[in-house]
């Protein structure tokens, strides 16, 4: 499914660019919903028709649209919670992934947004559902697209209050790492990469993290 413009293109948006987490997506903005998601989208929610792609009165882009009941299938990304746990002696929790995507590799504990709760409620559950640890969530670290998975990842500093590690299916391994040994090549997400690297530059502007090339 395609959107009819690139607002990459547009260009009152060329002062501003992608914004700052336009880092941690590689596709070009206004290129609609992407296929995987698309392919979901076969039948209306109200009246099971099938859907039809293209112009609606009154709306500033193509969207789906039910031809029998008028219903519009609004397609918007779901919001990730996640954080960046810090213990009393600044290091960062971070546990090995044991599902896909990522499976094997170091990310901070986070998950999708229930739709009954906070984001700081969020926070706190995602955290202690995959580590075992209580974290106080404080300042938000950053926040970024990835228009790819239509998600948009948020990433708050987290003060780790108490708690023990606990493994689960989610997480194979769990240690905290001096923010000096950050295990760089083993990151699983760009938004990881870019989560941390932001908390390290407000937090710890001593240390520089690798680089990490990316090969997705
Ligand atoms: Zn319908």
């Amino acid at each position: 499914m395609e959107g009819d413009r690139n607002l990459a293109n547009e260009p009152f948006l060329d002062v501003f660019g992608r914004g700052p987490d336009a880092r941690s997506t590689n596709i070009p903005s206004g290129g609609g919903v992407p296929p995987w998601l698309a392919a979901t989208l076969n039948y209306c929610s109200r009246c099971g028709t099938e859907l039809t792609f293209g112009e609606i009165e009154g709306e500033d882009r193509q969207r789906l649209g039910c031809p029998s009941c008028g219903h519009i299938a609004y397609v918007n990304p779901r919001l990730v919670v996640t954080t960046i746990p810090v213990t009393d002696d600044g290091r960062i929790v971070l546990l090995r992934r044991g599902i896909e995507p990522g499976r094997g590799l170091w990310a901070q504990p986070g998950g999708f947004l229930e739709v009954d709760e906070t984001v700081t409620e969020a926070a706190v559950r995602e955290t202690l559902e995959e580590t075992g640890l209580i974290v106080e969530p404080g300042e938000i670290v950053g926040l970024y697209s990835r228009l790819e998975a239509a998600v948009v990842v948020l990433a708050f500093e987290g003060r780790v209050l108490r708690g023990d590690y606990r493994l689960n299916p989610e997480a194979l391994e769990i240690q905290a790492f001096r923010p000096d040994a950050i295990p760089w090549k083993g990151i699983a997400f760009k938004t990881t990469y870019w989560a941390l690297r932001d908390w390290l530059n407000r937090r710890r502007p001593d240390i520089h993290p690798a680089d990490r090339h990316w090969d997705e």
